[in-house]
């Protein structure tokens, strides 16, 4: 047995194991590269999105802020334009310290101050927005315009009333237009900046200079006409001019404010505003400017004092300051509406960005634990059943039911090739042994003595032959059966007798054969004489109690083992026992020694 297990191919198990495990290597290395790429693009393609996501977010942000600042500048030119109906009502009046109306004029006066100091300077943009500064050297213009108008103003109020002349108050009343003129090249500037930096801003800035003149013509409508209202006298014919000319302008503005003051669509305030300026301003005020008018185009006398005129007139614009404000406030809340648009966009692509990295990393590592590691497993497992490592049992990795399925095959196939290992370990079994004796058969021994020397092993080999002696006889006289019985007692003797690590065969009939390895031929011989001795020492007792006396005739041969030297040895071992049997049986012959020589 142990040398037909030594004498099994060693097969290359060693080589292709090393072989799978560089597979596994570089397959290995192809996940981690393919991993790498994919987050590579992945991310990419993230920074592409996110790039875009923030630069909309960043420019909606500029933009609400440019819009935002514009509108402090509309709001600044509506608080001088505003300025002129106290003025105008002090102009009225007779000098005194303290008026309503007096009063009223600090309190705008104070507003104007803090609207130009607001635009010289403003306060600092949020980080990361630009700030468009207005030219200071322009607002300055506006400031010296507004000081030197308030001057004359004040000039003229300190006198009596008799004493103001109508030129001097039509002079201090344009003067204020004019401080409000100084403001508009400072929001043309502005209109020029916000629409080169987003032509979005374009319409609603123009928008809202057009609802802030509308406001301010209809002031201007009344103060045109207010000095001679204050100095009791006709309206002059420049005056009538200017008031018709911003009549007219006023009703323009009107027809261009009907398609613009929705443009963001449906405003329920805007639409109140509008339709308030309608009645209001387009139907009383304008009214009231076209009587005093009609008045002053006659005489000098009107049915109101400017005062009068003023407090009932002013009221009527704040429809259209209204109409300015809602207007801008629904810009504005536009501009934020896009910024938190371009906000929640910019969360979203964040987030998802997040979750596709987040799903991919988990994928990666879910295929790489869940798919390519158990395939590996699964691929080492196929290789080392193919080369008969299969191990007892494959721990199944806690992976998804197809994997699971794939190693329930395994197991499977494992359990089938034990099987057929087990049936193929029998058949070869039952190849190269005797069927009657359990001893080696002549295939089997010859096999094994076909076999090159271990080159760690001895050289030579002997073989002993052994024949039962007038075995035929036995056969006829007591039964095949009996024989069979002689014959598996001479087996179990010699199985007993003989060195486990012997080939011990049947090799045909009643002869036996013992493969002896590193022995020589004396070594040998005395085994044959010992076995000799011991088979005919003691009668064969068969089943029925029969006792047998049994001898067997021995040929001793020496040589080397392999395939090529077995045919002489084998040779020699049988022509010493044939000698044995011819020099009279129950007796050992070697192959070296003389014909007649007899040593028993
Ligand atoms: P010799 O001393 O010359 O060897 O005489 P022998 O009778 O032993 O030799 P021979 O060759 O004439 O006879 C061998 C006999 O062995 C013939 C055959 O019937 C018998 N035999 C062969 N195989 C078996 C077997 O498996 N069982 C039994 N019972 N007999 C067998
Ligand atoms: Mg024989
Ligand atoms: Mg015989």
């Amino acid at each position: 047995m142990a040398f037909w297990r030594r004498l099994r191919p060693a097969g290359n198990t060693g080589a292709s194991h090393s072989l799978a495990a560089g597979r596994s290597q570089s397959l290995k290395r192809k996940l981690s590269a393919a991993t790498t790429v994919a987050a590579l693009c992945t991310v990419g393609l993230a920074a592409l999105l996110m790039a875009r996501s923030y630069g909309d977010f960043a420019a909606a942000r500029q933009n609400l802020h440019d819009i935002s600042e514009y509108r402090v500048l509309l709001d600044a030119a509506n608080v001088l334009s505003a300025e002129r109906g106290p003025a105008n009502s002090v102009l009225g009046e007779a000098p005194a310290e303290k008026s309503a109306a007096r009063d009223r004029l600090r309190e705008f006066r104070a507003r104007s101050d803090a609207a130009l100091t607001r635009l010289l300077m403003p306060p600092p943009a949020p980080a990361g927005l630009h700030q468009h500064r207005l030219p200071p050297l322009m607002v300055e213009r506006v400031r010296d315009r507004l000081r030197r108008a308030r001057a004359e103003v004040d000039a003229l109020a300190a006198r009596q009333r008799e004493d103001r002349q109508m030129d001097e108050l039509q002079h201090a009343i344009e003067g204020m237009f004019e401080a409000v003129d100084a403001l508009q090249p400072l929001v043309g500037w502005q209109v020029r900046q916000l629409s080169a930096c987003h032509p979005g801003l374009a319409a609603p800035a123009l928008a809202g200079k057009m609802f802030g003149d509308l406001r301010e013509y209809g002031g201007r409508a009344a103060s045109q006409i207010m000095a001679p209202i204050a100095a009791h006298q006709p309206i002059p014919i420049r005056s009538l001019a200017d008031t018709s000319r911003s009549r007219g302008r006023l009703l323009e503005l009107w027809e261009l404010a009907g398609p613009a003051y929705n443009m963001y669509g449906e405003a329920p305030r805007l639409e109140q505003a509008h339709a308030d300026a309608s009645h209001e301003f387009f139907g009383h005020g304008l009214s009231m400017v076209d009587s005093m008018v009609a008045q002053g185009r006659l005489s000098g006398h009107y049915s109101m004092t400017p005062t009068e005129f003023t407090n009932r007139y002013v009221p009527t614009l704040e429809p259209l300051e209204r109409l300015r404000s809602a207007f801008l406030d629904e810009v504005i809340a536009h501009f934020e509406a896009d910024r938190t648009r371009a906000l929640r966009l910019l969360a979203i692509a964040g987030g998802a960005t997040a979750l596709i990295l987040l799903v991919l990393g988990y994928l990666l590592v879910f295929a790489q634990r869940s798919v390519f590691l158990p395939l590996l497993h699964a691929r080492d497992a196929v290789i080392a059943l193919a080369e008969g490592r299969g191990r007892p049992g494959l721990a199944t990795p806690a992976t998804g039911r197809e994997m699971r399925r794939l190693f329930d095959a395994l197991d499977i196939l494992r359990r089938k090739l034990r099987e057929r290992a087990s049936l193929t370990e029998q058949l070869e079994h039952q190849a190269r042994t005797d069927s009657l004796t359990g001893l080696l058969n002549r295939r089997a021994l010859e096999h094994i003595a076909a076999q090159p020397a271990d080159p760690a092993g001895p050289a030579t080999v002997s073989l002993i032959l052994m024949d039962v002696d007038r075995f035929k006889q036995i056969n006829d006289r007591h039964g095949h059966p009996a024989g069979d019985e002689v014959l598996r007692a001479l087996a179990d003797l010699m199985r007993d007798f003989l060195n486990p690590a012997f080939a011990l065969a049947r090799f045909g009939g009643e002869e036996f054969a013992v493969l002896v390895p590193g022995a020589g031929t004396d070594e040998a011989a005395s085994m044959a004489q010992a076995l000799r001795t011991a088979i005919c020492a003691e009668p064969i007792r068969l089943a029925d109690g029969t006792r047998l006396p049994v001898t067997a005739s021995f040929g001793v041969a020496t040589g080397r083992s392999g395939v090529i030297h077995w045919p002489r040895l084998f040779a020699a071992a049988d022509a010493a026992l044939y000698r044995a049997k011819t020099d009279g049986r129950n007796c050992v012959r070697r192959a070296d020694e003389p014909a007649e020589a007899v040593d028993d």
